[in-house]
Protein backbone atom coordinates (compact mmCIF):
# COMPACT_ATOMS: atom_id res chain seq x y z
CA UNK A 1 0.00 0.00 0.00
CA UNK A 2 2.94 2.07 -0.07
CA UNK A 3 2.77 2.35 -3.54
CA UNK A 4 -0.20 3.66 -3.89
CA UNK A 5 0.26 6.72 -1.91
CA UNK A 6 3.44 7.36 -3.75
CA UNK A 7 1.55 7.40 -6.66
CA UNK A 8 -1.17 8.86 -6.16
CA UNK A 9 1.35 11.79 -4.82
CA UNK A 10 3.13 12.15 -8.26
CA UNK A 11 -0.53 12.60 -10.14
CA UNK A 12 -0.48 15.13 -7.66
CA UNK A 13 2.56 16.78 -8.18
CA UNK A 14 2.66 16.32 -11.81
CA UNK A 15 -1.05 18.56 -11.88
CA UNK A 16 -0.03 20.69 -9.18
CA UNK A 17 3.44 21.55 -11.46
CA UNK A 18 1.23 21.92 -14.73
CA UNK A 19 -1.12 24.26 -12.97
CA UNK A 20 1.31 26.54 -11.78
CA UNK A 21 2.95 26.39 -14.95
CA UNK A 22 -0.06 28.35 -16.77
CA UNK A 23 0.14 31.93 -16.33
CA UNK A 24 3.93 31.79 -17.79
CA UNK A 25 3.27 28.59 -20.65
CA UNK A 26 2.55 29.76 -23.85
CA UNK A 27 -1.55 29.32 -24.83
CA UNK A 28 -2.01 26.72 -27.09
CA UNK A 29 1.28 25.61 -28.70
CA UNK A 30 1.01 24.41 -32.11
CA UNK A 31 2.37 20.52 -32.50
CA UNK A 32 2.05 17.93 -35.12
CA UNK A 33 -0.44 15.19 -34.17
CA UNK A 34 1.79 12.83 -35.74
CA UNK A 35 4.02 13.36 -32.82
CA UNK A 36 1.48 12.74 -29.99
CA UNK A 37 0.32 9.33 -31.91
CA UNK A 38 3.80 7.87 -31.69
CA UNK A 39 4.38 8.90 -28.05
CA UNK A 40 0.96 7.42 -27.45
CA UNK A 41 0.93 4.70 -29.73
CA UNK A 42 2.77 1.25 -30.48
CA UNK A 43 1.06 -1.94 -30.08
CA UNK A 44 -0.79 -2.81 -26.67
CA UNK A 45 1.81 -4.96 -24.22
CA UNK A 46 1.42 -8.12 -23.70
CA UNK A 47 2.69 -8.25 -20.11
CA UNK A 48 2.35 -5.63 -17.28
CA UNK A 49 3.55 -2.26 -17.04
CA UNK A 50 4.46 -1.00 -13.27
CA UNK A 51 2.04 1.88 -12.42
CA UNK A 52 5.13 4.61 -12.03
CA UNK A 53 6.45 3.71 -15.03
CA UNK A 54 2.74 4.07 -16.81
CA UNK A 55 2.38 7.37 -14.93
CA UNK A 56 5.71 8.58 -15.87
CA UNK A 57 4.79 7.21 -19.79
CA UNK A 58 1.75 9.60 -19.23
CA UNK A 59 3.25 12.36 -18.18
CA UNK A 60 5.71 12.67 -21.17
CA UNK A 61 3.67 11.40 -23.83
CA UNK A 62 0.73 14.09 -23.18
CA UNK A 63 2.59 16.52 -22.21
CA UNK A 64 3.47 18.56 -25.41
CA UNK A 65 -0.13 18.12 -26.29
CA UNK A 66 -1.80 19.79 -23.18
CA UNK A 67 -4.17 22.73 -23.58
CA UNK A 68 -3.66 25.44 -21.29
CA UNK A 69 -7.32 25.90 -21.02
CA UNK A 70 -6.94 26.43 -17.39
CA UNK A 71 -5.60 29.03 -17.62
CA UNK A 72 -5.53 33.17 -17.28
CA UNK A 73 -5.07 34.28 -21.24
CA UNK A 74 -7.50 31.52 -22.53
CA UNK A 75 -10.78 32.98 -23.90
CA UNK A 76 -12.22 30.38 -26.76
CA UNK A 77 -14.97 28.98 -26.59
CA UNK A 78 -16.57 29.27 -23.24
CA UNK A 79 -13.76 27.92 -20.99
CA UNK A 80 -13.45 28.57 -17.10
CA UNK A 81 -10.61 27.61 -14.98
CA UNK A 82 -10.66 24.65 -12.44
CA UNK A 83 -11.18 26.04 -8.80
CA UNK A 84 -8.23 24.17 -6.88
CA UNK A 85 -10.53 22.85 -3.89
CA UNK A 86 -12.67 21.81 -6.78
CA UNK A 87 -9.91 20.46 -8.69
CA UNK A 88 -8.80 18.54 -5.32
CA UNK A 89 -12.58 17.02 -4.72
CA UNK A 90 -12.62 15.57 -8.50
CA UNK A 91 -9.53 14.13 -7.51
CA UNK A 92 -11.10 12.35 -4.89
CA UNK A 93 -13.53 11.34 -6.72
CA UNK A 94 -11.55 9.55 -8.65
CA UNK A 95 -9.18 7.94 -5.78
CA UNK A 96 -12.85 7.26 -3.86
CA UNK A 97 -14.27 5.39 -6.72
CA UNK A 98 -17.97 6.26 -6.03
CA UNK A 99 -20.59 5.33 -7.86
CA UNK A 100 -23.10 8.94 -7.97
CA UNK A 101 -25.71 6.25 -8.65
CA UNK A 102 -28.26 6.36 -6.28
CA UNK A 103 -27.79 6.76 -1.67
CA UNK A 104 -27.28 2.86 -1.85
CA UNK A 105 -23.93 3.12 -4.33
CA UNK A 106 -22.90 6.36 -2.89
CA UNK A 107 -24.27 8.07 0.10
CA UNK A 108 -22.10 10.40 0.22
CA UNK A 109 -22.15 11.48 -3.70
CA UNK A 110 -26.24 11.79 -3.07
CA UNK A 111 -25.49 13.87 -0.27
CA UNK A 112 -23.33 16.45 -2.00
CA UNK A 113 -25.68 16.60 -5.02
CA UNK A 114 -28.85 17.68 -2.49
CA UNK A 115 -26.16 20.67 -0.68
CA UNK A 116 -24.78 21.63 -3.95
CA UNK A 117 -28.07 21.60 -5.58
CA UNK A 118 -29.89 23.58 -2.67
CA UNK A 119 -27.01 26.20 -3.13
CA UNK A 120 -26.83 26.31 -7.20
CA UNK A 121 -30.55 26.93 -7.13
CA UNK A 122 -30.43 29.68 -4.45
CA UNK A 123 -27.81 31.32 -6.64
CA UNK A 124 -29.35 31.08 -10.02
CA UNK A 125 -32.50 31.84 -8.91
CA UNK A 126 -34.65 28.54 -9.78
CA UNK A 127 -36.97 27.60 -7.64
CA UNK A 128 -36.08 25.53 -4.48
CA UNK A 129 -38.75 23.06 -5.03
CA UNK A 130 -36.99 22.38 -8.60
CA UNK A 131 -35.15 18.69 -8.96
CA UNK A 132 -31.53 18.95 -10.04
CA UNK A 133 -29.62 16.16 -12.03
CA UNK A 134 -25.49 16.52 -12.13
CA UNK A 135 -24.29 15.44 -15.78
CA UNK A 136 -21.90 16.06 -18.03
CA UNK A 137 -21.97 18.97 -19.77
CA UNK A 138 -24.96 21.54 -21.10
CA UNK A 139 -25.79 19.14 -23.80
CA UNK A 140 -27.32 16.71 -21.48
CA UNK A 141 -28.40 19.07 -19.73
CA UNK A 142 -30.46 20.38 -22.15
CA UNK A 143 -31.03 17.06 -23.25
CA UNK A 144 -32.72 15.74 -20.06
CA UNK A 145 -34.93 19.15 -19.78
CA UNK A 146 -36.00 18.76 -22.70
CA UNK A 147 -36.49 15.09 -22.50
CA UNK A 148 -38.77 16.19 -19.00
CA UNK A 149 -40.87 18.75 -21.33
CA UNK A 150 -41.41 15.98 -24.08
CA UNK A 151 -42.97 14.00 -21.35
CA UNK A 152 -45.21 16.48 -19.99
CA UNK A 153 -46.62 18.07 -22.98
CA UNK A 154 -47.86 14.68 -24.32
CA UNK A 155 -49.14 13.88 -20.95
CA UNK A 156 -51.11 16.56 -21.40
CA UNK A 157 -52.29 15.75 -24.68
CA UNK A 158 -53.05 12.08 -22.73
CA UNK A 159 -49.89 10.10 -24.73
CA UNK A 160 -47.41 7.97 -22.19
CA UNK A 161 -44.22 8.80 -24.30
CA UNK A 162 -41.68 6.56 -22.22
CA UNK A 163 -43.85 3.59 -23.05
CA UNK A 164 -45.61 4.12 -26.46
CA UNK A 165 -42.74 6.37 -28.25
CA UNK A 166 -43.50 8.72 -30.41
CA UNK A 167 -44.89 6.42 -33.17
CA UNK A 168 -48.40 7.65 -33.40
CA UNK A 169 -48.14 10.74 -30.87
CA UNK A 170 -49.35 13.96 -31.25
CA UNK A 171 -47.45 16.25 -32.75
CA UNK A 172 -45.10 17.94 -30.80
CA UNK A 173 -44.57 22.07 -32.11
CA UNK A 174 -40.69 23.00 -30.69
CA UNK A 175 -40.10 26.96 -31.01
CA UNK A 176 -36.73 28.12 -30.56
CA UNK A 177 -34.93 31.45 -31.28
CA UNK A 178 -32.62 31.42 -34.54
CA UNK A 179 -29.38 31.45 -32.27
CA UNK A 180 -30.02 29.21 -30.22
CA UNK A 181 -26.81 27.29 -29.52
CA UNK A 182 -26.32 23.69 -31.90
CA UNK A 183 -26.50 21.49 -29.01
CA UNK A 184 -30.26 22.28 -28.86
CA UNK A 185 -30.45 20.11 -32.13
CA UNK A 186 -28.67 17.76 -30.96
CA UNK A 187 -30.61 16.78 -28.08
CA UNK A 188 -34.02 16.94 -30.56
CA UNK A 189 -32.15 14.51 -32.72
CA UNK A 190 -31.63 12.74 -30.02
CA UNK A 191 -35.36 12.58 -28.63
CA UNK A 192 -36.54 11.84 -31.72
CA UNK A 193 -37.98 15.29 -32.03
CA UNK A 194 -35.31 15.80 -35.11
CA UNK A 195 -34.29 19.28 -36.49
CA UNK A 196 -37.05 19.80 -38.94
CA UNK A 197 -39.40 20.45 -36.21
CA UNK A 198 -37.57 23.61 -35.40
CA UNK A 199 -39.78 26.84 -35.58
CA UNK A 200 -37.82 29.44 -35.96
CA UNK A 201 -38.08 32.80 -34.22
CA UNK A 202 -35.60 35.81 -35.38
CA UNK A 203 -33.16 37.35 -32.92
CA UNK A 204 -33.07 41.04 -32.10
CA UNK A 205 -29.95 43.05 -32.60
CA UNK A 206 -27.96 41.65 -29.75
CA UNK A 207 -28.84 38.39 -30.28
CA UNK A 208 -31.72 37.77 -27.85
CA UNK A 209 -35.09 36.13 -28.97
CA UNK A 210 -37.57 38.74 -30.48
CA UNK A 211 -40.33 39.06 -28.23
CA UNK A 212 -43.20 40.03 -30.56
CA UNK A 213 -41.66 37.29 -32.86
CA UNK A 214 -41.98 35.10 -30.61
CA UNK A 215 -45.59 35.53 -29.79
CA UNK A 216 -46.58 35.83 -33.73
CA UNK A 217 -44.60 32.37 -33.98
CA UNK A 218 -46.44 31.20 -30.90
CA UNK A 219 -50.54 32.18 -32.38
CA UNK A 220 -49.64 31.01 -35.84
CA UNK A 221 -49.67 27.43 -35.16
CA UNK A 222 -52.14 25.43 -33.04
CA UNK A 223 -52.01 25.16 -29.20
CA UNK A 224 -51.52 21.37 -28.93
CA UNK A 225 -48.32 20.21 -27.05
CA UNK A 226 -45.84 23.25 -26.95
CA UNK A 227 -42.05 22.98 -26.34
CA UNK A 228 -40.28 26.55 -26.11
CA UNK A 229 -36.62 26.62 -26.33
CA UNK A 230 -35.62 29.81 -24.45
CA UNK A 231 -31.45 30.66 -23.78
CA UNK A 232 -29.44 33.31 -21.13
CA UNK A 233 -26.29 34.00 -22.88
CA UNK A 234 -25.97 33.72 -26.33
CA UNK A 235 -22.98 32.16 -27.16
CA UNK A 236 -21.60 34.71 -29.24
CA UNK A 237 -22.71 38.03 -27.66
CA UNK A 238 -23.62 36.92 -24.27
CA UNK A 239 -27.49 38.36 -24.80
CA UNK A 240 -30.19 36.84 -22.60
CA UNK A 241 -33.98 36.20 -23.70
CA UNK A 242 -36.43 38.48 -21.69
CA UNK A 243 -37.30 35.62 -19.74
CA UNK A 244 -40.56 36.88 -18.07
CA UNK A 245 -42.19 38.14 -21.23
CA UNK A 246 -40.95 35.03 -22.89
CA UNK A 247 -42.00 32.62 -19.97
CA UNK A 248 -45.59 34.42 -19.42
CA UNK A 249 -46.51 34.19 -23.29
CA UNK A 250 -45.29 30.49 -23.42
CA UNK A 251 -47.66 29.56 -20.81
CA UNK A 252 -50.46 31.56 -21.89
CA UNK A 253 -50.05 29.66 -24.85
CA UNK A 254 -50.05 26.45 -22.47
CA UNK A 255 -46.56 25.50 -23.40
CA UNK A 256 -43.40 24.43 -21.18
CA UNK A 257 -40.48 27.13 -21.56
CA UNK A 258 -36.84 25.80 -21.46
CA UNK A 259 -33.53 27.74 -20.57
CA UNK A 260 -30.55 26.85 -22.31
CA UNK A 261 -28.57 28.85 -19.79
CA UNK A 262 -25.19 27.70 -20.19
CA UNK A 263 -23.06 30.26 -18.51
CA UNK A 264 -25.51 33.15 -18.88
CA UNK A 265 -27.46 31.80 -16.71
CA UNK A 266 -24.73 32.98 -13.57
CA UNK A 267 -25.58 36.69 -14.20
CA UNK A 268 -28.50 35.39 -11.29
CA UNK A 269 -25.49 35.25 -9.03
CA UNK A 270 -25.14 38.96 -8.88
CA UNK A 271 -27.02 41.82 -7.72
CA UNK A 272 -25.18 43.87 -10.88
CA UNK A 273 -26.04 41.04 -13.63
CA UNK A 274 -29.40 39.98 -12.11
CA UNK A 275 -31.71 42.08 -14.49
CA UNK A 276 -30.42 39.88 -17.22
CA UNK A 277 -32.44 37.27 -16.14
CA UNK A 278 -35.32 38.42 -14.05
CA UNK A 279 -38.09 36.52 -14.83
CA UNK A 280 -35.71 32.80 -14.51
CA UNK A 281 -37.70 31.53 -12.09
CA UNK A 282 -40.78 31.24 -14.27
CA UNK A 283 -39.49 28.45 -16.59
CA UNK A 284 -39.93 24.86 -16.82
CA UNK A 285 -36.18 23.52 -17.10
CA UNK A 286 -33.22 24.98 -16.77
CA UNK A 287 -29.86 23.34 -18.30
CA UNK A 288 -26.44 24.90 -16.69
CA UNK A 289 -23.07 24.49 -16.89
CA UNK A 290 -20.48 23.94 -13.56
CA UNK A 291 -17.39 23.78 -15.83
CA UNK A 292 -17.97 27.24 -17.50
CA UNK A 293 -18.33 30.11 -15.76
CA UNK A 294 -18.36 28.18 -12.36
CA UNK A 295 -14.75 27.15 -12.94
CA UNK A 296 -15.65 23.74 -11.88
CA UNK A 297 -13.01 20.90 -13.71
CA UNK A 298 -14.17 19.24 -16.54
CA UNK A 299 -17.19 18.21 -17.07
CA UNK A 300 -19.78 19.25 -14.65
CA UNK A 301 -23.28 20.42 -15.65
CA UNK A 302 -26.64 20.74 -13.86
CA UNK A 303 -30.27 19.95 -15.23
CA UNK A 304 -32.98 21.77 -13.49
CA UNK A 305 -36.85 20.92 -13.43
CA UNK A 306 -39.47 22.72 -11.68
CA UNK A 307 -41.41 19.27 -11.15
CA UNK A 308 -39.64 16.56 -10.26
CA UNK A 309 -42.12 14.31 -10.89
CA UNK A 310 -41.49 14.89 -14.30
CA UNK A 311 -37.83 15.09 -14.08
CA UNK A 312 -38.17 11.49 -13.21
CA UNK A 313 -41.20 10.16 -14.90
CA UNK A 314 -39.05 11.02 -18.33
CA UNK A 315 -35.97 10.37 -16.60
CA UNK A 316 -35.29 7.31 -14.31
CA UNK A 317 -35.64 3.21 -14.99
CA UNK A 318 -36.18 0.41 -12.27
CA UNK A 319 -35.04 -2.90 -12.18
CA UNK A 320 -35.55 -5.97 -9.76
CA UNK A 321 -32.06 -5.84 -8.64
CA UNK A 322 -31.66 -2.14 -7.97
CA UNK A 323 -31.86 -1.79 -4.47
CA UNK A 324 -32.44 1.79 -3.20
CA UNK A 325 -34.50 2.90 -6.71
CA UNK A 326 -38.50 3.38 -6.90
CA UNK A 327 -37.93 6.62 -4.02
CA UNK A 328 -38.52 9.98 -4.66
CA UNK A 329 -35.96 10.73 -8.09
CA UNK A 330 -32.39 11.20 -7.08
CA UNK A 331 -29.08 10.77 -8.37
CA UNK A 332 -29.47 9.04 -11.70
CA UNK A 333 -32.80 8.89 -11.74
CA UNK A 334 -32.35 12.62 -13.17
CA UNK A 335 -29.96 11.75 -15.57
CA UNK A 336 -29.27 9.59 -18.84
CA UNK A 337 -26.76 8.14 -17.44
CA UNK A 338 -26.81 4.87 -15.02
CA UNK A 339 -23.68 4.27 -13.22
CA UNK A 340 -22.11 7.74 -12.94
CA UNK A 341 -18.98 9.88 -11.42
CA UNK A 342 -20.04 11.23 -8.93
CA UNK A 343 -19.96 14.91 -9.89
CA UNK A 344 -21.50 16.79 -6.93
CA UNK A 345 -18.21 16.91 -4.72
CA UNK A 346 -16.81 18.87 -6.59
CA UNK A 347 -19.83 21.36 -7.13
CA UNK A 348 -19.93 20.81 -3.20
CA UNK A 349 -16.53 22.17 -3.23
CA UNK A 350 -16.41 24.69 -5.62
CA UNK A 351 -19.17 26.58 -4.45
CA UNK A 352 -17.57 26.51 -0.89
CA UNK A 353 -14.49 27.56 -1.99
CA UNK A 354 -16.14 30.93 -3.93
CA UNK A 355 -19.26 31.02 -0.89
CA UNK A 356 -21.96 33.33 -2.61
CA UNK A 357 -19.73 36.45 -2.39
CA UNK A 358 -17.39 34.72 -4.22
CA UNK A 359 -19.67 33.34 -7.05
CA UNK A 360 -21.13 37.33 -7.40
CA UNK A 361 -17.56 38.56 -7.40
CA UNK A 362 -16.36 36.14 -10.21
CA UNK A 363 -19.22 36.98 -12.40
CA UNK A 364 -18.98 40.59 -11.59
CA UNK A 365 -15.16 40.31 -12.26
CA UNK A 366 -15.66 38.69 -15.98
CA UNK A 367 -17.94 40.66 -16.82
CA UNK A 368 -15.61 43.59 -16.00
CA UNK A 369 -12.74 42.25 -18.04
CA UNK A 370 -14.61 41.52 -21.01
CA UNK A 371 -15.64 45.80 -20.99
CA UNK A 372 -11.99 46.42 -20.41
CA UNK A 373 -10.94 44.27 -23.35
CA UNK A 374 -13.97 45.82 -25.53
CA UNK A 375 -12.84 49.35 -24.69
CA UNK A 376 -8.69 48.46 -25.36
CA UNK A 377 -9.80 46.93 -28.52
CA UNK A 378 -11.62 49.81 -29.90
CA UNK A 379 -9.36 52.26 -28.26
CA UNK A 380 -6.74 50.52 -30.67
CA UNK A 381 -8.69 50.83 -33.87
CA UNK A 382 -10.71 47.97 -34.47
CA UNK A 383 -14.23 47.39 -34.17
CA UNK A 384 -16.18 45.38 -31.32
CA UNK A 385 -19.41 44.59 -32.80
CA UNK A 386 -21.74 43.15 -30.08
CA UNK A 387 -23.22 45.14 -27.12
CA UNK A 388 -20.77 44.19 -24.54
CA UNK A 389 -23.46 42.68 -21.86
CA UNK A 390 -21.90 39.74 -19.95
CA UNK A 391 -18.36 38.44 -20.71
CA UNK A 392 -18.27 37.60 -24.25
CA UNK A 393 -17.13 40.12 -27.13
CA UNK A 394 -17.42 39.85 -30.84
CA UNK A 395 -13.99 41.67 -32.81
CA UNK A 396 -13.70 42.78 -36.15
CA UNK A 397 -10.56 43.68 -38.04
CA UNK A 398 -12.14 44.78 -41.45
CA UNK A 399 -13.17 42.29 -44.15
CA UNK A 400 -13.25 38.38 -43.32
CA UNK A 401 -10.39 37.46 -44.79
CA UNK A 402 -8.21 39.50 -42.76
CA UNK A 403 -10.36 38.66 -38.84
CA UNK A 404 -9.28 35.11 -39.85
CA UNK A 405 -5.64 35.61 -40.23
CA UNK A 406 -5.41 38.02 -37.02
CA UNK A 407 -7.02 34.97 -35.11
CA UNK A 408 -4.62 32.69 -36.73
CA UNK A 409 -1.66 34.52 -35.69
CA UNK A 410 -2.79 35.21 -31.77
CA UNK A 411 -3.60 31.20 -31.52
CA UNK A 412 -0.32 30.76 -33.37
CA UNK A 413 1.56 33.86 -31.19
CA UNK A 414 0.72 31.47 -27.43
CA UNK A 415 0.12 34.91 -25.32
CA UNK A 416 -3.30 34.01 -25.15
CA UNK A 417 -5.88 31.90 -27.12
CA UNK A 418 -9.19 33.54 -28.80
CA UNK A 419 -11.77 31.73 -30.89
CA UNK A 420 -12.81 32.97 -34.62
CA UNK A 421 -17.32 32.95 -35.21
CA UNK A 422 -19.55 33.90 -37.67
CA UNK A 423 -22.26 36.16 -36.16
CA UNK A 424 -24.74 37.69 -38.92
CA UNK A 425 -22.55 36.77 -41.95
CA UNK A 426 -19.75 38.16 -40.90
CA UNK A 427 -16.21 36.40 -39.69
CA UNK A 428 -15.23 37.97 -35.79
CA UNK A 429 -13.01 37.16 -33.62
CA UNK A 430 -14.51 35.42 -30.44
CA UNK A 431 -13.15 36.21 -26.76
CA UNK A 432 -15.31 34.95 -23.52
CA UNK A 433 -13.95 35.83 -20.09
CA UNK A 434 -14.69 32.75 -18.05
CA UNK A 435 -11.68 32.17 -15.69
CA UNK A 436 -11.29 33.27 -12.01
CA UNK A 437 -7.24 33.95 -12.51
CA UNK A 438 -7.93 36.07 -15.23
CA UNK A 439 -6.41 39.72 -13.81
CA UNK A 440 -6.21 42.67 -15.40
CA UNK A 441 -3.07 42.51 -16.54
CA UNK A 442 -3.58 39.49 -18.41
CA UNK A 443 -6.29 41.36 -20.52
CA UNK A 444 -3.57 43.98 -21.07
CA UNK A 445 -1.04 41.96 -22.34
CA UNK A 446 -3.98 39.91 -24.48
CA UNK A 447 -5.03 43.49 -26.12
CA UNK A 448 -1.09 44.34 -26.24
CA UNK A 449 -0.34 41.10 -28.47
CA UNK A 450 -3.96 41.35 -30.29
CA UNK A 451 -3.16 44.82 -31.58
CA UNK A 452 0.48 44.30 -32.73
CA UNK A 453 -0.55 40.94 -34.49
CA UNK A 454 -3.32 43.19 -36.15
CA UNK A 455 -0.84 45.61 -37.88
C1 LIG B 1 -21.46 25.61 -24.12
C2 LIG B 1 -22.91 25.70 -24.37
C3 LIG B 1 -23.70 24.55 -24.50
C4 LIG B 1 -23.10 23.16 -24.49
O1 LIG B 1 -22.47 22.91 -23.28
P1 LIG B 1 -21.43 21.72 -23.08
O2 LIG B 1 -20.98 21.94 -21.69
O3 LIG B 1 -20.34 21.91 -24.10
O4 LIG B 1 -22.17 20.45 -23.25
C5 LIG B 1 -25.06 24.72 -24.65
N1 LIG B 1 -25.60 25.94 -24.70
C6 LIG B 1 -24.88 27.07 -24.60
C7 LIG B 1 -25.57 28.40 -24.65
C8 LIG B 1 -23.50 27.00 -24.42
O5 LIG B 1 -22.78 28.11 -24.30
Amino acid sequence: MEGISRLFRLAADHAAAFRRSLPDRPVGTPIDPGVLAEAFGGPLASSPTPPEQVLADLVRSAEPGLVANAGPRYFGFVVGGALPAATAADMLAAGWDQIGHNAVTSPAAIAAEAAAGSWLKELLGIPASASVGFVTGCQAANTVGLAAARHQVLAEAGWDVERRGLLGAPPIRVIGGDERHATIDRSLRLLGLGTDVVEPVPAGPNGAIDLGALRDVLRAGSAGPTIVCLQAGNVNTGACDQLREACELVHRHGGWAHVDGAFGLWAAASPATRHLVDGVELADSWACDGHKWLNLPYDSAFAFCSRPDVHGAAMSYAAAYLVGSGGAPVGSDLTAESSRRARGFAAWAGLRELGRDGVAALVDRCCALAGRFADGLTSAGFEVVNEVVLNQVLVGFGDDAHTDRVVAAVQADGTCWVGGTTWRGRRLMRISVSNATTTEADVDRSVAAITRLAA
